[in-house]
């Protein structure tokens, strides 16, 4: 098996006059590739093409993360690469990038480019083609994104984005100012790579935030949401204040603008997740002014429902008995109240003692682990036998099992069929 891939591999590059591909060849510097973007990157070779992986991948194997994709650039272009590769997608062909599909997995193949102006989305309005890395490195970002990688080709590094990674410092490809005033958006990108990696801004690349910070006013919701909730479930969500002390804030959104700088805290140790992490943000708020920051950000329904109900509950008693414990769980989702919890557990300005969360934590497991009813689906009664007991559908109706779920949230032991029916007998409203 090893001699047959040894042989095809010495095969494949007979043909090709390529350089030995063995590690041994690596004497600098060698990332390990997924096989699949190796094989993307000989095919383009073969064919005459320069390829590399660029970007987030190159950056986070320099820094011993695992990637989550990878991304590859290439001399060829979009129609080439296609006619190279049997199954793709035409993803953003204008833009210059294909899907090459290997087995399940997809790889954004990408033309060298220089990017016009960035509008919303996240492409810029007009690309041009280039037959130089050099330039679609220098339309990248940030010196540690923009660095490219081939086994051929080695590093190539033209900004220094290795020493800064060493260094821990988010820098500017050329002038930041123009940078920035070609996509705001890298405003919001510089605070949430600083936040991802625990990295400093350097200081040209942050004076000049503070100087364009109005130009984000013209980036979509879309694209601003994005990076922002990239930072707050970062490692380092308390970064977030940079947006405060920048100035970035009021140019988010008019809403954004109106969070009191000081009530945005954030500690480190907060569980993670998207809405815990924006509703610890927005804690301070009230409910209706965090549904309003995140409607204007654009983000889903569901997440600022979450958010709003932790917003609401967080400094509310949820008390400390089993009765009372069950009362505040039958009122929300069971994954609602387990994030209530682990909020709580994480910040000041709460009724409850560290002890009494403790011990709320254990008697809410052996409540669930029980399965006391707390909600009306659990109810030993259904609409169905009070319908056949000559009740009508109804508000009444309703009124009669919330009732019954109030009784058994009380006393669990009542939830038993001809027990419920007595009692509403009892009560007249049978
Ligand atoms: P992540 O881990 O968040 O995906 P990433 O570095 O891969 O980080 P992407 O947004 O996926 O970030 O972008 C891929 C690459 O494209 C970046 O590394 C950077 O080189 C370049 N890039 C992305 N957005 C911009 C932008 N707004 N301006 C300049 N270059 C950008
Ligand atoms: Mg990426």
């Amino acid at each position: 098996m090893t001699n047959d891939t040894h042989t095809h591999a010495v095969q494949a590059q007979s043909g090709t006059a390529k350089t030995d591909r063995s590690d041994s060849s690596c004497p600098q510097l060698c990332l390990s590739i997924p096989p699949e973007a190796e094989y993307i990157i000989e095919k383009l070779e073969e064919n005459g093409f320069e390829a590399y992986v660029v970007g987030g991948c190159v950056r986070d194997s320099l820094l011993g993360r695992t990637p989550v994709d990878w991304d590859i650039t290439t001399k060829a272009a979009p129609e080439q690469v296609k006619a190279i590769f049997g199954r793709t997608i035409d993803t953003g062909i204008a833009h210059g990038t294909v899907t090459v599909m290997r087995g399940k997995e997809a790889y954004e193949v990408t033309t060298y480019r220089i990017d016009g102006e960035y509008e919303d989305g996240r492409h810029p309005r007009n690309v041009a083609f280039t037959p130089y890395l050099e330039e679609d490195l220098k339309r990248r970002d940030f010196t540690i994104n923009a660095m490219a990688y081939s086994r051929n080709g080695g590093l190539i590094d033209i900004f220094e984005g290795k020493k800064d990674l060493a260094e821990k410092r988010i820098r500017c490809v050329g002038d930041p100012l123009d940078r920035f005033g070609e996509d705001a958006l890298r405003i919001l990108r510089a605070v949430r790579f600083s936040a991802q990696l625990g990295f400093d801004i350097d200081q040209e690349t942050r004076e000049a935030i503070i100087t364009m910070a109005p130009n984000l006013a013209r980036v979509s919701k879309e694209r601003i949401h994005t990076e922002l909730t990239k930072l707050l479930i970062s490692p380092h969500p308390d970064y977030v204040n940079m947006v405060f002390e920048y100035g970035i804030a009021p140019w988010i959104s008019k809403t954004f603008g109106q969070i009191q700088a000081g009530h945005a805290r954030m500690s480190e140790n907060l569980p993670s997740g998207v809405s815990m992490r924006w509703a610890a943000f927005l804690r301070y708020e009230t409910e209706a002014a965090a549904q309003a920051v995140l409607k204007e950000l654009k983000m889903d329904n569901d997440t600022i429902d979450r958010v709003k109900l932790l917003v609401r509950w967080w400094q509310r008693p949820i008390g400390r008995d089993e009765k009372a414990i069950r009362k505040t769980m039958s009122l929300m989702p069971e994954d609602a109240y387990r994030d209530l919890l682990a909020l709580k557990r994480c910040v000041d300005e709460i009724p409850e003692t560290p002890k009494d969360l403790d011990e709320i934590f254990v008697l809410s497991r052996g409540i669930g682990q029980r399965g006391d009813c707390i909600r009306l689906k659990d109810l030993a009664v259904t609409g169905n036998d009070l319908i056949n007991q000559g009740m009508k559908p109804g508000k009444a109706m309703g009124r009669a099992l919330n009732f019954l779920l109030d009784r058994v949230i009380e006393d669990p032991e009542k939830n038993e069929r001809e027990t419920l029916l007595a009692e509403l007998r009892a009560e007249g409203y049978l």
